[in-house]
């Protein structure tokens, strides 16, 4: 009688309801947060209304076509599926074998069907160093063993700008070794590729297979391939450019690693689409793109360089209508990735102009700490002290007291550097 759970009937029932149990766990990740809201400072958030200053520019960096060896797809698929994906631009990041034809990296960058494309390469420095995305360079580039200070007087020499790619990933060999960045703009804390590759060897594998399988057919793959952040930011990445950001002005961008690796029946395998569609590089420009490709580079890379930068996980649309800065209490008001004076008062202002306005939380990050979970819509938040201070902004399908079912990473906001005048 004891024995009885041991029949198979029995064991099939209870390997059907572990089943269940995982996969709806999986899907609803229950996690446990204190939410605070700051109501002393409604009176503040009345005069300051959220609205976006300057242009928006949102785009995909990262990403591979058949210039590379081990990838397919041309830049008429790469336009076409940035316009189904509602981006601006897209950074190329193709890795030159030593005999590929360097005139394909002649034209610099061009506009395909109003869609800027910038012809980038990834450039390995050595197992030593680490891998870079580099734009826009008049020479194709398919190895550099100089080390990083030549590679950073080779850029500064064509004006070009780097972007640090891979730099925690699982495969050591790609990761960033020296513990500085000289000449390096970008630090890529987030690659699709590098997460794909954690999860495999993860508990949930079994869950984002079937998700990503079942998904597909129904052109939803962008929403379960944005779902593998499931632990939202706090990821080595991350950590590492909280860590960095203390001595190197670096700006954190999000990279797809997009390799369609065949064609079939004319789609690619897998397509562009669903990349671009999962994480999006918002950049915040004083005026729109000139209409010279190469004049529109040269401000796309200023841009990237201000730190006017937040990411987006999915839902591109509705992310663009995030508007995030810095309020002293003399009025003046401080964008992204800025440099703010400390003063008695200081706050961070945040929301979604013309919404969403429901089910949103922000997180405040203070030197790569958690400070505060505070419940939307709107984020009004005064700082305690001085620092590099972010925002992250979540999206969830219920909440119940401390708990939050189906919290969902969304938003990725640059630092602002809070610093003592004199410091
Ligand atoms: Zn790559």
């Amino acid at each position: 009688m004891a024995l009885n759970f041991l029949r198979p009937r029995k064991i099939g029932r209870w390997l059907l309801l572990a089943a269940v149990a995982y996969f709806a766990v999986g899907y609803v990740s229950p996690r446990l947060h204190w939410v605070a809201t700051e109501r002393g400072a409604v009176e503040l958030a009345r005069a300051l209304p959220i609205q976006p200053a300057g242009v928006r520019v949102s785009g995909v960096i990262h990403v591979h076509t058949h210039r590379s060896h081990d990838a397919v797809g041309d830049e008429g698929d790469v336009a076409s599926a940035a316009r189904r994906a509602d981006i601006d631009f897209v950074v190329l990041s193709d890795h030159r074998a030593a005999e590929a034809p360097i005139g394909q990296w002649q034209t610099r960058a061009h506009f395909v069907d109003s869609v800027l494309i910038v012809r980038g390469q990834e450039i390995s420095l050595g197992s030593a160093v680490g891998r870079v995305l580099a734009f826009p360079l008049d020479t194709a580039v398919s190895g550099w063993q100089a080390g990083v200070e030549s590679f950073a007087a080779f850029l500064r020499e064509r004006s070009g700008t780097a972007i640090v790619a891979h730099s925690r990933s699982p495969r050591s060999r790609d990761s960033w070794r020296p513990d500085s960045t000289p000449g390096i703009v970008g630090w890529e804390v987030f690659d699709l590729a590098d997460i794909g590759r954690a999860r495999l060897s993860d508990f949930w594998v079994v869950y984002h297979l079937a998700a990503l399988a079942a998904s597909a057919p129904f052109g939803r793959l962008h929403w379960s391939v944005t779902r593998l952040y499931r632990d939202g930011f706090d990821q080595p990445h991350v950590a590492a450019f909280d860590s960095l950001y203390r001595r190197a002005h670096l700006v954190a961008l999000g990279g797809l690693d997009a390799h369609p690796k065949k064609r079939f029946r004319g789609a690619l395998l897998p397509g562009y689409e669903a990349f671009f569609k999962s994480v999006v590089n918002h950049v915040e420009l004083a005026t729109p793109f000139p209409s010279d490709a190469m004049a529109a580079t040269t401000t796309l890379a200023n841009g990237l360089r201000s730190g006017r930068v937040f990411i987006s996980f999915g839902d591109t649309r509705l992310a663009r209508n995030f508007v995030l800065f810095a309020v002293a209490s003399d009025g003046a008001r401080y964008p992204i990735g800025r440099h703010v004076e400390w003063a008695d008062e200081v706050y961070l202002r945040g929301g979604f102009w013309g919404g969403p306005n429901s089910r949103l939380l922000y997180r405040v990050v203070r030197d790569g700490e958690s400070v505060a979970w505070v419940r939307g819509p709107e984020l009004t938040w005064r700082l305690s002290s001085p620092g590099a201070y972010r925002v992250e902004a979540y999206r969830y399908t219920l909440r119940v007291g401390r708990l939050i079912w189906n919290l969902r990473p969304w938003i990725f906001a640059n630092p602002f550097r809070v610093v003592r005048v004199g410091d």
